[in-house]
């Protein structure tokens, strides 16, 4: 039997053990915890990759603590546009959505856009008259304005930046963070005990970002890729940087083309291809055998892996 194993991310930024209280690591340690288990206890039922990433990613999605779904950071209007998007290594089944409003969880739509329409990729108000038709639940404004993230984008404005909402301090500048202020995007990668890999990656953006911008996070081969015979990847970190890097299929074309170990095709990609041109942040990916990957190049970046009797809860260096 394979080994099963599962790892979540919940954003990568500057992120330093100095100015994170203790009550605050508790509840985004809490949190992963959670979210891991809630997927890890599908696969040990001998259920699916998939279910487990989508399991993981809602989980997430309904916690504030994290930039996705419920916690999903402002635009340069003062709203909510998600993006979402998931893929599975059987078959290279893909579906994405992007600037989707008021839809409970992203992670679910990019589900029943793969399984149940012919497309791979819905935006805006088709996406969210799908998600209608689906009868996916859709939750009101006041569900999405954290005071928080107001706070935040209010910030954001004052110096017309963009940011990685991890990155941002109460001063609106980059990487001079309020570091208990700092959330992110959400992201999943599993491999099932018959071999199947799937990965899914959910995300607010990035706070101020412009009306209709879109990240890496929905797009299959930037932000989130699975491939049987490679890996499953799910990104976080400056989305700009990450598409055209085309990060989550160059680990996968690394191992595939060139036979690199998983290992050592995400420190190619993340400690050097993205360090060369200044594309912080990083990625979690796992093989086909269930070893398990999550590096980065920021300060620090929430994640969490279980493989069998190996687990992991970590948030710094
Ligand atoms: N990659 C996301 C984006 O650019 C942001 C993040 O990972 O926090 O939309």
């Amino acid at each position: 039997m394979r080994k099963a194993g599962i790892a979540i991310h919940g954003g990568a930024g500057t992120i330093l053990r100095s100015s994170l209280s203790p009550e605050k690591e508790q509840q985004y340690t809490s949190a992963l915890r959670e979210a891991l288990n809630a997927g890890y206890s599908i696969l040990r039922a001998g259920g699916s990759a998939l279910d487990a990433v989508e399991t993981a990613i809602g989980n997430l999605e309904d916690c504030p603590l994290f930039n996705a779904g419920r916690g999903s950071v402002y635009n340069n209007e003062g709203g909510h546009e998600m993006d979402a998007s998931i893929m599975t290594g059987a078959g290279f089944g893909a579906g994405a959505v992007a600037l989707i409003r008021n839809v409970k969880n992203p992670i679910s739509l990019a589900r029943a856009v793969m399984e149940k329409s012919e497309h791979v990729f819905l935006c805006g108000a088709g996406a969210e008259q799908f998600a209608r038709n689906m009868n996916l639940p859709f939750e009101g404004d006041d569900y999405f304005n954290t005071a928080f993230r107001f706070e935040q984008w209010q910030e954001a404005l004052k110096s017309s930046g963009t940011f990685l909402d991890h990155n941002i301090g109460a001063n609106g500048n980059a990487n001079t963070a309020q570091h208990d202020k700092k959330f992110g995007t959400v992201g999943a990668v599993a491999l099932d005990i018959n071999g199947n890999l799937a990965a899914g990656t959910s995300t607010g953006g990035m706070t101020n970002k412009k009306f209709g911008r879109v990240g890496d996070s929905p797009i299959i081969g930037a932000g989130t890729y699975a491939n049987n015979n490679t890996c499953a990847i799910s990104c976080t970190g400056h989305g700009e940087l990450f598409i055209r890097s085309v990060v989550a299929y160059d680990v996968s074309c690394l191992m595939e083309y060139k036979g690199l170990t998983l290992a050592e095709a995400c420190h190619e990609v993340v400690m050097k291809k993205l360090v060369a041109i200044g594309g912080e942040g990083g990625l979690i990916a796992i093989d086909r055998h269930g070893n398990i990957q999550m590096p980065f190049n920021s300060e620090g970046m929430y994640r969490a892996m279980k493989n069998g009797s190996d687990e992991l809860i970590a948030i710094y260096k």
